[in-house]
């Protein structure tokens, strides 16, 4: 029996690993849950689950829960506060983490697992994003094993060779005969609206993802292709890359998840419904296999597969962060807490779209060399920058 904790466990990434979880239990315990401020939604996991522990970043949500569950004499302990989802993290209880909390908030919490040597399930790719090189040194460094569950980085690993499945991070791909990494995406709700009308989408537009369903903040990443961007990224920590080694393809349909093309002319794709229950099911018994709960991919009912070449105008956050991917950590780690920035007013519904790349281009503008060698240098840089973001959106009158 495997002890898992979810981070980010009342979000979609968390009711996805729970469903998977709820047809395994024979394998799988869960022996934390643990989430930023809904109260209620917590309990009645914890009503179903009997986790040992139960947290929330928000005190005052944690006394909520701790209500509810003595109400419902749920033996459930709950935490509180920031420092609980890094001890949880780290608990030598839970064999696997499974790191869904949205946002640069899941930076600590994904590195505290990490230090205890965990298999860590990631989601949480602006931890990544902000600090890759360190992250991944982390891993090396404390033994954990990183498995991506980002359908995207799940569909690449499971087309590598067992070689470099094992050395993420460190893997010499040019070695494994590998000639590129083909990072497929929807292109998002506005592939084809006209460029003109980018700057008055709606956010109910905007989350609208044809294919996948998913939480907020990711759906709009998606719909600006931002959300490639970042993942273009984590591809570059995760598979140890080299610019050429990376190309980005649109493809609609989203059956294919991500191709590997080989030396010796071979492309090799993974498919399948677009379900994240798949790669999260991929990565909790790798390098077994489990049933995930969903029906294979009906071929003859999948239509025509087609594939575009990104357009920079209709994408330019796509771009900026393909720029600031080769720039640097410091880049990175600026673009992703701009992004954040954007997207939480575009969401209050104090921006438009398109100010979302603007804002993101102006904050790497103002880049002056400041260093990112450590987690300390990151976090000062990432709130900095929200600190920055924060005033010109002020200034402008939003
Ligand atoms: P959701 O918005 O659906 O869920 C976010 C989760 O994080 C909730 O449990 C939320 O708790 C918790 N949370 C929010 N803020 C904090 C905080 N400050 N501290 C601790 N916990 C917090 O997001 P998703 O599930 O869509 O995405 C989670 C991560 O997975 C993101 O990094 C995303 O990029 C990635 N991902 C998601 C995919 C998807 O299909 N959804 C696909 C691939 C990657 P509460 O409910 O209390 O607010
Ligand atoms: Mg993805």
């Amino acid at each position: 029996m495997q002890g898992v904790t979810i981070l980010g466990a009342t979000g979609s990434i968390g009711q996805s690993s729970l469903r998977v979880l709820r047809r395994n239990a024979d394998r799988y315990r869960v022996s934390a849950l643990a989430a930023h401020s809904s109260a209620e939604a917590l309990a009645e996991l914890c009503l179903e689950f009997q986790p040992d522990y139960a947290a929330l970043v928000d005190v005052q949500a944690a006394a909520r829960l701790r209500e509810l569950l003595a109400a419902s004499r749920c033996p459930t302990q709950v935490l509180e506060g920031q420092g609980a989802l890094d001890e949880l993290a780290a608990d030598p209880a839970s064999d696997v983490v499974i790191a869904a909390v949205v946002g640069a908030a899941g930076l600590s919490s994904t590195m505290s697992a990490i230090k205890a040597g965990k298999r860590i399930l990631l989601a949480n790719k602006e931890s990544l994003v902000m600090s890759g090189a360190l992250m991944m040194e982390a891993a090396r460094a404390h033994g954990a094993e990183l498995l991506p569950i980002d359908s995207e980085h799940n569909a690449i690993f499971q087309c590598l060779p067992e070689q470099v499945q094992t050395k993420l991070g460190h893997c010499d791909l040019a070695g494994a005969g590998v000639r590129q990494v083909l990072l497929t995406g929807s292109g998002g709700p506005f592939r084809k609206l006209p460029l003109e009308q980018l700057a008055s989408v709606t956010v109910e537009q905007a989350i609208a993802h044809p294919n996948w369903s998913m939480g907020a903040k990711i759906s709009v990443d998606s719909a600006s292709m931002m959300n490639k961007g970042l993942e273009y990224i984590e591809a570059r920590w995760l598979f140890n890359l080299k610019r050429s080694d990376i190309e980005v393809v649109i493809h609609p349909q989203s059956v294919i998840h991500s191709m590997v093309s080989f030396k010796d002319g071979s492309v090799l794709a993974q498919m399948g419904q677009p379900d994240m229950c798949t790669p999260i099911a991929h990565a909790l018994a790798y390098p077994q296999r489990i049933d995930a709960g969903v029906e294979p991919l009906d071929l003859l009912s999948c239509g025509t597969l087609s594939f575009e070449k990104p357009d920079p105008l209709r994408y330019p956050c796509l771009q900026l962060a393909i720029e600031a991917c080769w720039q640097g950590q410091s880049a990175t780690t600026v673009l992703n807490a701009a992004n954040e920035v954007a997207v939480a007013a575009f969401l209050e519904g104090r921006v438009g779209f398109t100010a979302i790349p603007k804002l993101c281009e102006k904050a790497l503008a103002a880049l002056s060399g400041e260093a990112c060698g450590t987690l300390d240098d990151i976090l000062q840089l990432d709130g900095e920058t929200r600190r920055r973001c924060g005033d010109w959106l002020t200034q402008v009158g939003h």
